[in-house]
């Protein structure tokens, strides 16, 4: 069997390496940059995809490259703690949670597939579309680059494009641009004196205003750690910017909006002064679909369910649509009903967290504390008790398919392969 594979972000390469491991050796990514480079600032992978990471035997290489969550606590805009909780193994899971720079994972993950697959697995400077199916097979079209104009025929098709994928116009050609909620996204990194125990990862403030901080590295000689951080507001602008990951922001505006949330604990101007460049994207995702797979081509991670980056689930959601897929491609006899069994297994899971996510997710608290008492609190149980506290929080890990007892005792999606006589 020969799988095309278009786009080689993390939910494409995580994809060849879990076919690779199912036993499926003739794959190949068509990418579209010419060079892959690690771009992006920080992404969190969560237990759940941690474990499938780890099941590719890539655990090590992880842990070097992450820093390890201990504790996830969300603030209102005063810096009043609203809800705290431990992540990662202090949660009782088996894996840990990681805050990870995304353009390392995505190098760390390139090199795994060149090591496993070969040097020729990755086509770059090669995008793709116009996917065809005919006959059980499906052939793709190579617009791009030293091979334009030529079409490649695979067994599996598989869209892994990201959130503008071509090869989910090509099925929805009407849908347009990605759906936008009003919230800019400044993202950045400053190295600065760790705050709380140095592994936490934050979020303060409400709907309207929000600041996200988690660190991306250990302490150094210096006392200083780099500090993943995204400042959100809503914006009165009629229009959305280009969702385009790599656009850069104006630093003052930023700052400006959030000139008093000095937390004592924190100091988030401090911490947007210390920027070395600062992103802007606003914050989009995509309309749920009725379906993915249209022959023997299906979709998978952002081009399948692009989704608001709450709840720290967008990266890890690809890894475990891929995960799940090479499971139901080396178990089931028929393509057919492999890619079936894929889309019936994430595309409702999916739906439901992208939905989840249009109304704040495990975040939902942060806006009950607001509209209750927006000048702040002295006693959050009197404003927004516990159990509707833990509820949302527990519903969120049920719909992301990271409550601690049920990943910790699922079936492994390491399909056996038997071993060579
Ligand atoms: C440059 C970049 C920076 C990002 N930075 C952040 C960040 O800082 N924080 C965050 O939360 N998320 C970020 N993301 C998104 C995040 O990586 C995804 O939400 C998540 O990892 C799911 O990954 P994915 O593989 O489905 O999509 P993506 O990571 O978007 O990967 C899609 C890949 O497909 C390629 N591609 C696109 N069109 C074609 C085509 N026609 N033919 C062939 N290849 C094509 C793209 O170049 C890309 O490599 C970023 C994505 C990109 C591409």
């Amino acid at each position: 069997m020969n799988v095309l594979i278009a786009g080689a972000g993390i939910g494409g390469l995580t994809t060849a390496l879990s076919l690779h491991a199912a036993g499926i050796d003739d794959v190949t990514l068509y990418e579209s940059v010419s060079e892959i480079r690690p771009l992006g600032v920080g992404i969190n992978l969560l237990p759940h995809a941690v474990r499938e990471l780890t099941e590719l035997g890539l655990g090590d290489e992880l842990a070097e490259l992450g820093v390890a969550t201990s504790t996830l606590s969300y603030f209102n805009r005063h810096g009043q703690q609203i809800w705290t909780e431990p992540r990662g193994r202090a949660a009782g899971y088996h894996w840990p949670q990681y805050s990870v720079h995304r353009g390392r994972l995505q190098l760390l993950l390139r090199d795994a597939v060149l090591e496993r697959l070969g040097a020729d697995a990755i086509r770059l400077g090669s995008p793709v579309g116009d996917a065809r199916s005919e006959g059980g097979r499906t052939s793709v079209a190579v617009v791009g680059g030293p091979d334009a104009g030529t079409r490649v025929t695979a067994d599996v098709v598989i869209g892994a494009d990201g959130i503008h994928s071509a090869l989910r116009r090509q099925q929805y050609p009407d849908e347009g641009a990605p759906v936008w909620n009003g919230l800019i996204l400044w993202r950045g990194t400053a190295r600065v004196r760790p705050y709380l125990d140095g592994l936490t990862m934050i979020m303060a403030g409400d709907a309207m205003q929000k600041f996200v901080a988690y660190p991306l590295s250990a302490v150094g000689d210096d006392g200083l750690q780099t500090v993943n951080f995204i400042a959100e507001y809503r914006s009165e602008d009629p229009e959305p910017g280009a969702s385009d990951w790599n656009r850069g922001a104006d630093p003052s505006a930023v700052l400006g909006r959030f000139a008093d949330w000095d937390f004592g604990w924190l100091d988030v101007p401090a911490v947007i002064s210390a920027a070395d460049e600062i992103l802007e994207y606003p914050m989009v995702d995509r309309d749920p679909v009725e379906r993915w797979t249209f022959g023997s081509q299906t979709l998978l991670g952002d081009a399948a369910h692009a989704m608001y980056p709450i709840g720290s689930n967008g990266a890890s959601q690809a890894i475990i649509d891929a995960r799940t897929l090479a499971f139901q491609v080396g178990t089931v006899d028929s393509i057919d009903d492999a890619l079936g069994a894929y889309e019936a297994e994430r595309r409702p899971r999916t739906t439901a967290l992208t939905l989840s996510n249009r109304s704040m997710g495990p975040e939902q608290v942060m806006q009950l504390a607001y509209e209750r008492a927006p000048g702040g609190f002295g006693d959050i149980e009197l404003v927004v008790p516990y159990a509707e506290r833990a509820e949302i929080a527990n519903r969120y890990k049920q719909a992301a398919g990271f409550v601690p007892e049920l990943l910790n005792e699922r079936a492994s999606l390491t399909v056996p392969v038997p071993a060579d006589d």
